[in-house]
């Protein structure tokens, strides 16, 4: 009861550092919210000059010029009707013009670029780590601490890697238009993926990195679980997450509706704007994690679905050297999800490895190496003994 209770506590106070650091951190930044200002009824009329419909729709020069492909500023007096488009069509350069401006406008882009740097240093700096073998269970913890704390708390909610794929759809689904910037975060996200197993997810998101810790410290002196912990087998996760990543693209494109919007976890890190739904769907999320490993980038990341098919051509991942392996089971015990079962009896289908290195971690003979090459196939002996253990 007593460790019960610690652990409630423990929980309550990483929610308190968030809610409070980043209601501080939102201020320090000057609060941009990134938000899309709304775009109101454009009004055109033929004997206008394009000034004049910039100043009856309030509309910014860079968006007049952007919609119309004006070359100097002499261009603003021309008469609507010498651009040769039809006012539907206006309308439509109009709103996409605005909106790609708002986008450029609601972004701290000295932020977004700290961020980036930063990520590729922390991430480069723990890849040294884990090939060196250095990871354990206090750094770990301390480790994931840093990484929710900066990448979330001090440098915000946004970018994360789920905006990138979240954002993309609802823009195209609402305006029919790419913002090319986050086209580019998402290339660079998913690079991040491919060259070294699910990179960004296991130690560059905040969210991510927040959900990993909790789900750690859910345990004893003796490193037993206080609260029982769950593995849901990965077939149902990810069969919720397919079908939950169908139905948002679908509504977002056809419908211009993001179901995500209301439950966005990643607004913890922005808590003004989480509305009463999204306290609800935090305070279960995040109690979730206790139990079950990374709830919400197993069951309804779309950027965690996405990242678990790139997996597939990670160049640098897990692998057991069987040579050395002795068929023991702790890696598969260590691990926090099914992949390690997956993976040491090379099953087909591979759930998502974090990279967090719990295996490498508790296997006593140093069989599991974090490297570039095919996965090895296990003896018919090796899967004869870890099927009795
Ligand atoms: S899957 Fe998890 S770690 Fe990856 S982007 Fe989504 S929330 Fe972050
Ligand atoms: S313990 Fe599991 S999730 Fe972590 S690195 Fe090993 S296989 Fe991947």
């Amino acid at each position: 009861m007593k460790d019960k209770i610690l652990l409630c506590l423990k929980l309550l106070l990483i929610v308190l550092l968030i809610v409070v650091g980043s209601i501080i951190s939102v201020k320090v930044w000057s609060g941009k919210e990134e938000e899309l200002e709304a775009v109101t009824e454009i009004v055109i009329e033929k004997n206008m000059t394009i000034a004049q419909i910039g100043k009856v729709n309030g509309l910014s020069n860079i968006v007049l010029k952007n919609a119309f492909q004006l070359q100097s500023k002499e261009d603003l007096q021309k008469k609507f009707y010498e651009t040769g488009i039809t006012i539907e069509e206006a309308k439509s350069r109009i709103i996409k013009s605005f909106v790609l401006q708002s986008e450029d406008a609601s972004k701290d882009w000295k932020k977004i670029a700290a961020k980036f740097v930063l990520w590729i240093a922390f991430l480069i700096f723990i890849f040294t780590l884990i090939r060196k073998k250095k990871i354990k269970t206090k750094l770990r913890n301390r480790l994931y601490f840093i990484a929710f704390v900066l990448f979330g708390i001090v440098l915000g909610a946004d970018p994360s890697p789920m905006g990138t794929i979240k954002d993309n759809f609802v823009l195209l689904g609402s305006f029919h238009v790419i913002f090319p910037p986050r086209v580019v975060a998402l290339f660079v996200m998913l690079l991040m993926v491919v060259l070294v197993n699910k990179f960004i997810c296991s130690w560059g998101c905040q969210l991510g990195t927040l959900q990993d810790l909790i789900f750690r410290i859910n345990k004893d002196k003796n490193g037993k679980p206080v609260i029982a912990k769950v593995k849901i087998p990965f077939v149902m996760t990810n069969t919720i997450r397919i079908i939950f990543f169908l139905v948002f693209a679908v509504i977002a494109l056809v419908w211009a509706f993001d179901i995500i919007e209301p439950v966005d976890l990643f607004k913890i890190f922005k808590p003004s704007a989480l509305g009463i739904i999204g306290i609800i769907f935090a305070a279960i999320m995040l109690s979730l994690s206790l139990i079950i490993y990374r709830p919400w980038c197993h069951l309804l990341c779309p950027f965690g679905l996405v990242g678990w098919i790139a997996e597939k051509i990670s160049i640098i991942k897990i692998k057991v050297n069987y040579e050395k392996c002795i068929a023991c089971g702790a890696c598969v015990k260590s691990c926090p999800s099914t992949a390690m079962e997956a993976i040491i009896k090379h099953k087909k289908t591979i759930p998502d490895c974090f990279s967090c290195a719990s295996c490498i971690e508790s296997c006593p003979v140093d069989a599991i190496e974090f490297k570039a090459g095919k996965r090895q196939k296990p003896t018919k002996e090796i899967l004869e003994k870890l099927e009795r253990v």
